[in-house]
């Protein structure tokens, strides 16, 4: 099982720490240096891979500065090739890859941007997903096509229901008051509202949440929901169709 520190960073970035019991140590999407290397050294914890998810500048704007203090092996995407600071092993979608002997399936998640890859420790029920899902919410299509993006959400979200979701940034109450636009009635999205409500009132995180917890409240997960279509005057249309609708919406909200 890894062990999983939440860093939070700039406006609303999380960068991660997973170490796993052979000791090897992760850092998922740095966005900035100084803080990570802060949090290992407090934990005496040494930083021995970087894994990136896509090369946006606040998922990579660290790696230099920690290869630099640590010699860490940078982990990226053989799409993202050229744009990836400092990447030492290039992966894809299908691989599995071993970090400090745990096992990491590697999914090839186009839709962000056209590189975009997300990491499941399945044995840790726990996935690293960047920017491509949020609580309540996904990235924006900037590179890729909303067929894609419904596509790797899709794939995303068969994964099991007690996955924790390690996304890269805390969006949920803005995405909440989105999300309530398009599908009002969902009650499981009203009680993710309801929490969400007081866990910010106190200061704390909504992330991460679950996969079996967005399939029943997150809208971008419910673009084939039949109610969810209703609502935003698509009743029958095509999934990605309602997709691209929702998506669209959340762009000009
Ligand atoms: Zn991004
Ligand atoms: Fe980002």
């Amino acid at each position: 099982m890894l062990e999983i520190v939440q860093i939070p960073v700039l406006q609303d970035n999380f960068i991660y720490l997973a170490r796993a019991p052979s000791g090897a140590v992760a850092v998922v999407d740095p966005a900035v240096a100084e803080p990570v290397l802060a949090e290992a050294d407090k934990r005496g914890w040494k930083i021995t891979h970087i894994l990136n998810t896509h090369h946006h500048g606040d998922h990579v704007g660290g790696n230099l500065e920690i290869k630099a203090a640590t010699g860490c092996t940078i982990v990226g995407a053989t799409h993202d090739h050229g744009r990836i600071p400092g990447v030492d092993v290039e992966i894809s979608g299908g691989d599995v890859y071993d970090f400090g002997g745990e096992k990491a399936e590697v999914f090839f998640v186009p839709g962000h941007t056209s590189g975009h890859i997300a990491f499941w420790f399945k044995d840790s029920a726990a996935l690293f997903c960047g920017d491509t899902i949020f609580s309540i919410g996904c990235g924006r299509v900037l590179e890729g096509t909303p067929a894609q993006m419904w596509d790797s959400l899709v794939r995303l979200r068969a994964l099991p229901a007690e996955t924790r979701i390690y996304c890269a940034h805390e969006y949920t109450a803005s995405n909440i008051r989105f999300a309530v636009t398009v599908d009002p009635r969902n009650a499981a999205l009203r009680r993710r509202e309801a929490e969400v409500t007081d866990l910010r009132a106190h200061g704390k995180w909504t992330v991460p949440s679950t996969i079996g917890e967005e399939r029943a409240a997150n809208p971008f997960f419910r673009a084939d929901a039949p109610e969810l279509a209703a609502a935003v005057g698509m009743a029958g249309r095509a999934p990605v169709d309602v997709f691209a609708e929702v998506r669209e919406r959340k762009n000009n909200f």
